[in-house]
C-alpha cells in the first residue's frame, strides 16, 4: 500500500501518518522530516537547503527526489509507505510514480485532508507559540500556503484522473480523523 496524505501544511498530515505507522506498520516518509534532519547534521544538503526552508519556498524537485529514492531503497521490505508532505509539484508526482514503476507499484491512495484556510492560520499560530518551529511564524507560513495553493493543490485533478483520490474533513478532532483514514484504507 502507498499512500499520499495530502493537503495544505498544517492540514495534521504528519500527525495522521504517525497513527498509520503505530497501527499499520506503514514507514512514514516526510520530506520535510529529512530536511529538517539534514539541516541539523550540518550537512552539505541542510545548509543548501537552509535560506529555501526558511522563506517557506519548496526545495528543488531533484533534491527531494533523491532523498525518497534513497528512503525506498532503505525500507525496501516495508509493508506500506506514507508519503507526507511529498510529492508538492507535478514533476515530483511523475518522478514517484516512476519511482513505484520501477518496483512494480504504483500510488494506491491519495488521501485529501480538507482544512479551512482561515482555521488553518489559526491552528499554526498556536503551534508556533507552543512549538516555535520558526517556518510556522505567520508571515513565512503565508508563503507556504501560497505554494502549497500555486504548486501543490494543482496535483488533485492528477490524482482524481488516476480514480485514487479520496477526501476526508480534517477540521474533525485527530481521533476521529484517524478513524475516517482507517475506514477509507479498509475499503481499498
Ligand atoms: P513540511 O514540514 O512538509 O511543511 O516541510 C517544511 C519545508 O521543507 C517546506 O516549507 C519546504 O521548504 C521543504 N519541503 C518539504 N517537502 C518538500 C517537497 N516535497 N518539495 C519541496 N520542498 C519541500
Amino acid at each position: 500500500m502507498n499512500l499520499v496524505i495530502f493537503g495544505p501544511p498544517g492540514a495534521g498530515k504528519g500527525t495522521q501518518a504517525k497513527r498509520l505507522v503505530q497501527d499499520r506498520g506503514f514507514v512514514q516518509l516526510s520530506t520535510g522530516d529529512m530536511l529538517r534532519a539534514a539541516r541539523k547534521s550540518g550537512s552539505e544538503l541542510g545548509k543548501r537547503v537552509a535560506g529555501i526552508m526558511d522563506r517557506g519556498e519548496l526545495v528543488s524537485d531533484d533534491i527531494v527526489g533523491e532523498l525518497i529514492a534513497e528512503q525506498l531503497e532503505v525500507h525496501k521490505d516495508a509493508p506500506g509507505f506514507i508519503f507526507d508532505g511529498f510529492p508538492r509539484t507535478l514533476a515530483q508526482a511523475e518522478a514517484l510514480d516512476k519511482l513505484l514503476a520501477e518496483r512494480g507499484q504504483a500510488v494506491d491512495r491519495v488521501i485529501r485532508l480538507v482544512v479551512d484556510e482561515d482555521a488553518l492560520l489559526e491552528r499554526i499560530a498556536a503551534r508556533f507559540e507552543a512549538e516555535g518551529r520558526e517556518d510556522d511564524n505567520p508571515e513565512t507560513f503565508k508563503v507556504r500556503l501560497d505554494a502549497y495553493n500555486r504548486q501543490t493543490a494543482p496535483l488533485l485533478p492528477f490524482y482524481k484522473d488516476k480514480g485514487v483520490l479520496t477526501e476526508v474533513n480534517g477540521m474533525a478532532g485527530i481521533d476521529a480523523v484517524a478513524a475516517m483514514v482507517a475506514q477509507v484504507l479498509d475499503l481499498d
